[in-house]
């Protein structure tokens, strides 16, 4: 029924936008409660798509910035019932919520990869009524990271243009995006340049991918996840930390060998684990909320 605002009395306008509000904030609760199921399935590869906030851009149709915030707030209601609690009582903003799981993620990145609960919980009840500003300030106070080292480097037109050809490769992406890309795909063939390991020990090894197949593999995906959707045969286009998967896995008896073996991103990686052994197994890994790389296996231990 469509309601007429403009017959309302101040008061009731006032009153009803009230209610619409909170029932707008248990909504935001629910979408991230579908995010965070999503995310643990990891459903979104079955698409050809290789993250939480891309599915959030190209299927949901939120900006990227909304789709940002949405993610980030996903990652830390998952990972502290007290965050879900207070975004479920309407006292953390989505804004909120990402910046503190931002914030969590540095720190993490920095000490053990652990942060206990509680140490979030004390950060979301200081952060309480504190406008974005303050926020931002009460986190860099807090923070133990330094500073990261930022140069401000201006792009001229005949850059501009090159990037805008490697769009075509990279497909839309900001301009540091596309930049990171080409750096990381070039770092990736010096690595493959390396000599090569020559021990005994790691050639029997029969997880042990040698440079000959490596390069095989490489040359085939350009560098791009192989992973191609059954259910609209788009091709995923991550091109960041590949690694090289067993189609079928070593335990199940396949070979280390050029035919069975593909470059996966990492969503499509555990994705593929997840299939193979099984949710229940993989929860203890697949986790929405950041953990240090050594603790997250992916179907095929010797990744690129
Ligand atoms: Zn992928």
């Amino acid at each position: 029924m469509r309601v007429n605002y403009m017959k309302m009395s101040d008061q009731e306008l006032l009153k009803s936008v009230q209610g619409a509000v909170k029932q707008e904030k248990k909504l935001t609760a629910i979408v991230l409660d579908h995010l965070a199921e999503i995310e643990r399935r990891k459903v979104y590869c079955d698409l050809g798509i290789s993250s939480l906030f891309r599915y959030c851009v190209d299927i949901l149709g939120y900006s990227e910035a909304e789709s940002a915030y949405r993610v980030n707030a996903t990652r830390l209601v998952s990972s502290s019932p007290f965050a879900k609690k207070s975004m479920e009582e309407g006292k953390l903003s989505l804004s909120a919520a990402s910046k503190i799981f931002g914030h969590i993620k540095q720190e993490q990145k920095r000490g053990d990869g652990v942060v206990l609960p509680n140490q979030v919980s004390k950060i979301i009840k200081k952060s309480e009524g504190r406008s974005t500003r303050q926020l931002d300030l009460m986190l860099a106070e807090i923070s133990t990271v330094p500073v990261e080292r930022k140069e401000r480097v201006e792009l001229n037109e005949r850059i501009l243009k090159k990037i805008e050809k490697l769009r075509k490769i990279y497909g839309e992406r900001s301009d540091l995006e596309v930049l990171e890309m080409v750096l990381d795909d070039k770092i990736f063939e010096m690595e493959l340049s390396k000599p090569k390991r020559t021990s005994s020990i790691t050639s029997e090894n029969p997880r042990y991918i040698d440079r000959a197949k490596r390069e095989h593999i490489y040359a085939r995906s350009g560098g791009q996840c192989e992973y191609v959707s059954l259910k609209t045969g788009k091709r995923c286009n991550a091109r960041l930390h590949l690694q090289i998967d067993h189609i079928n896995p070593l335990a199940l008896g396949g070979k280390t060998e050029i035919s069975n073996l593909r470059h996966l991103c990492f969503a499509h990686n555990q994705r593929a684990a997840i299939t193979v052994l099984g949710q229940t197994k993989m929860d203890r890994y697949v986790d929405v909320t950041v953990k240090p790389k050594s603790q997250i296996p992916g179907k095929t231990l010797q990744g690129t």
